[in-house]
């Protein structure tokens, strides 16, 4: 649903900060794009969405190019964004609130607004908010609401752009069980991150380096072919776990399985 063809961009003429990538990603995938600080991986979100567009080369979701500004429209209501910092999403007073706002923007009708809300905070277990004010949420509790209000929008895509940076574990670890589930429900999910623990449960890793697409494949191969800390990333705990034990003999574990049932990849 979604091909970027060697695409090239910059901020400032003759500084490339994306440098001829090209990748395409089907419907239903869910996939990590990760790279150190300062790699482009939040360039790459914004073209994916037409808030950039290609100095050189196309974006397109389905066949709609973000080039052609009378299509934006069409894409926007194709991907909803979840951002880094859940303070900054919430706009308004009160979770319900917060839900609504998107569907009038895109000019719901009324009588359907209600179930919309209902279905999307049923969708994060956040429906016993409906009342509540934004003071009142955890980190955690505020990105659910944030995934709501663009659920009820239904679009097709979710980005999460380094969306579980700043929460606690626990509202980590809830945000990601939702992406899972979403991707279940079929949802296409693209998790942007450079958190190691996190990919593991993507089907598929991009893997992005001063702006070039360097690796394009599943976790397992990514962590057995990558030297990760090339790019200033760092190993999930499992992995370097298993690279220890593997030196002190031959009764390590295989992390591989490990992984395989923590986050029931098959
Ligand atoms: P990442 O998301 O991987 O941290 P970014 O896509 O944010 O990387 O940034 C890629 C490069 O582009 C960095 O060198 C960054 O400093 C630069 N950059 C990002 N946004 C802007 C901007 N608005 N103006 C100029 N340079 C930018």
């Amino acid at each position: 649903m979604l091909t970027f063809d060697h695409v090239e961009f910059y901020y400032k003429k003759g500084q490339p900060v994306i440098d001829g990538v090209s990748f395409t990603i089907q419907a239903g995938e869910f996939v990590s794009i990760v790279g150190a600080n300062g790699s482009g991986k939040s360039t790459v979100a914004k073209l994916i969405d037409g808030l950039l567009l290609p100095k050189k080369g196309t974006v397109k979701v389905h066949q709609l190019d973000t080039a052609n500004s009378d299509e934006l429209l069409k894409i926007h209501q194709q991907i909803g964004f979840v951002f880094q910092n859940p303070e900054d999403q919430f706009i308004t007073t009160t979770v319900m609130d917060e839900v609504l706002f998107g569907l009038q923007n895109i000019q719901v009708p009324r009588e359907e607004m209600r179930a919309r809300v209902d279905a999307a905070l049923h969708a994060v277990q956040m429906e016993e908010y409906l009342e509540a004010m934004p003071h009142q949420l955890s980190g955690g509790q505020k990105q659910r609401v944030a995934i709501a209000a663009i659920l009820a929008m239904r679009p097709q895509m979710i980005i999460f752009d380094e969306a579980t940076s700043m929460l606690d574990p626990q509202g980590r670890k809830q945000v990601l069980s939702i992406m899972h589930e979403l991707h279940n429900q079929g949802m296409t999910i693209v998790h942007i991150t450079h958190h190691m623990e996190e990919v593991l449960c993507a089907e598929r890793i991009l893997l992005i380096q001063e702006g070039r697409l360097q690796f394009d494949g599943d976790p397992l191969s990514f962590f057995e072919t990558v030297a990760v800390a090339d790019y200033q990333l760092q190993l999930p705990f499992a992995v370097r776990l298993h690279k220890t034990l593997q030196l002190e003999g031959p009764l390590a574990a295989d992390w591989k399985e490990g992984i395989r049932s923590q986050w029931s990849i098959n």
